[in-house]
């Protein structure tokens, strides 16, 4: 059997319309999780829904490990932008990642992950630059076109912007301009902020399993960010997820 590709996310309506349009859908229960095989764009995948957070991440991750032995893992979903003009509607790709919440001060320097360490983990060069290719693709083509369609684009989404730099993950949905600030302040490159890219960036660094992960900007991380999260999912962030997959899928065919 071929070593599928892992596309985890983690809310359901992230990942529907990937698994809309898998061929040959299968579907497993492993680690009290359902993931779906099937292939895409003629590449072998399976997916799966982590819930929010690092731990349901990890563990989503180790159990997609287990079970499918993938080749490569990638997760998308949504995110706050933090850094400057980070906006709206935007795509981050992460090249590194790092545990805004972990501290083992004094042990360990803040932020270091003991099994690794280091504090920001690499995501794979080779398939985070195969995904920035993708997004640039998606974004600059069938997805500008769709929103230039509509005339007036959901979500200030009009504008979308692809950036690459350093993502941040913790448990803990960041709604506050000080709390933003505060990372923004200890971490001066931070694009984005999330609850499971890091998670996933750790476990795949401690099996040498290649990992890259991208994500769509919902809100800006303050206190406008209870946006109506269900609305940008359906009509931003899971066509562009769907989109960035798709064109992944063939590079990597
Ligand atoms: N509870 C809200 C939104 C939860 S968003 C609702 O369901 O309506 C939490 C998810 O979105 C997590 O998977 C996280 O990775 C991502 N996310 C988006 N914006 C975020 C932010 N500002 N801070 C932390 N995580 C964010």
């Amino acid at each position: 059997m071929r070593q599928p590709i892992a596309v985890l996310a983690a809310m359901e309506q992230e990942l529907r319309l990937i698994e809309d349009r898998l061929h040959r859908p299968n579907s497993h229960e492993a680690g009290g999780r359902r993931f779906v095989s099937g292939t895409l764009a003629g590449v072998d995948v399976v997916t799966a829904i982590s819930g929010y957070g690092k731990v349901g991440a990890a563990a989503t991750v180790t159990t997609a490990l287990d079970a499918f032995a993938p080749s490569h893992v990638v997760f998308g979903g949504v995110a706050g932008g933090v850094g400057e003009g980070v906006d709206i509607g935007d795509v981050v790709v992460a090249n590194r990642l790092i545990q805004h919440d972990f501290d083992a001060s004094p042990i360990f320097d803040r932020f270091v992950v003991p099994s690794l360490g280091v504090a920001e983990v690499a995501a794979d060069p080779d398939l985070t630059d195969s995904l920035l290719n993708a997004a640039g693709a998606y974004i600059g083509g069938a997805f500008r076109e769709e929103m230039a369609r509509q005339g007036k684009p959901p979500f200030e989404a009009g504008d979308t912007q692809v950036h690459v730099g350093l993502i941040a993950s913790g448990d803990q949905f960041i709604d506050h301009v000080a709390q933003a600030r505060a990372l923004l302040s200890d971490l001066p490159h931070l694009l984005a902020v999330e609850m499971e890219g890091a998670a996933v960036a750790q476990v795949c660094a401690e099996r040498g399993v290649p990992f890259a992960v991208f994500r769509s900007i919902s809100d800006r991380a303050d206190q406008k960010a209870d946006v109506d999260f269900l609305a940008f999912i359906a009509t931003v962030a899971a066509p562009i997820t769907a989109g960035v997959v798709d064109e992944l899928m063939q590079r990597l065919r």
